[in-house]
């Protein structure tokens, strides 16, 4: 296992065997996310935001209530009597 020192606290963080570049991790301590910046040693720094953070698109919850009719299939009894 490999430690990292949280960017916030100071708190060794596990960032596991094999950590990657932009792995975030969260902080046992302090909750607070950090994201990988170094490898040789692992350096933890705070996440940044860039053009590629998607915004959480709000939702639409239009809900339509659609009622498809299906035709209903005629359950024969057969009655053989
Ligand atoms: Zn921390």
């Amino acid at each position: 296992m490999m430690y990292a020192e949280c960017p916030t606290c100071g708190a060794n963080i596990n960032v596991g065997k094999k950590p990657k570049m932009g792995q975030r991790f969260t902080c046992t301590a302090c909750k607070e996310v950090a994201e990988v910046v170094w490898l040789h040693p692992v350096e933890l720094d705070w996440p940044i935001d860039d053009e590629d953070f998607e915004d959480d698109a709000e939702l639409d919850e239009d809900e339509e209530d659609y009622y498809f009719h299906d035709e209903d299939e005629d359950d024969e009894e057969e009655t053989d009597e």
